[in-house]
């Protein structure tokens, strides 16, 4: 059976504790946010926070915050980043910039943030083996800068 090119297989949470296996729509980036072609993500203990509904969470939800993949498509207005960069994404989905934590520089702490697999769909998807069609998540480049935890002299940089 031919692969449909507009869908991803992924496994997602549809209520607390509950998973199914669920072929997703494959979204275009919005303005500011790059779309990446996974290539393996990591299942984590703090997953549970998507699994367990242990914070507010709008069902359903693909977990995943561990991921790893290549951009393969850009987003309207985003600069630095180009299709077939390497990527990591972390939990931590950014800092707003205004709340008292991101005034003092603890930027970790932003009570606002985002994070993945809980407010956006994370990496949990098909086995990229199984390509044409593997997971892809779109996420903000915002997200990307916080994620590089690549030593130093190994991190990818905006050209
Ligand atoms: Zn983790
Ligand atoms: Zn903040």
């Amino acid at each position: 059976m031919a692969k449909n090119l507009s869908t991803y297989r992924a496994v997602h949470v549809v209520s607390k504790g509950k998973l199914e296996l669920a072929e997703k729509p494959l979204l275009d980036p919005p303005a500011g946010h790059v779309r990446i072609r996974v290539e393996a993500c990591g299942v984590c203990h703090s997953d549970a926070i998507t699994v367990d509904g242990l914070l507010p969470i709008q069902y359903p939800r693909v977990p995943g915050h561990e991921a790893v993949g290549k951009i393969d498509v850009i987003g309207p207005g985003v600069e630095g980043w180009r299709v077939g960069q390497r990527v990591g994404v972390g939990f931590l989905g950014g800092n707003c910039g205004y709340c008292e934590y991101c005034r003092d520089g603890d930027l970790v702490n932003c009570t606002n943030q985002a994070f993945t697999g809980v407010q956006h769909d994370g990496g949990c998807g098909e086995d990229p083996a199984a390509d044409p069609a593997p997971a892809r998540i779109v996420i903000t480049t915002q997200l990307l800068l916080r994620a590089s935890c690549a030593p130093a002299e190994r991190r990818v940089t905006p050209p």
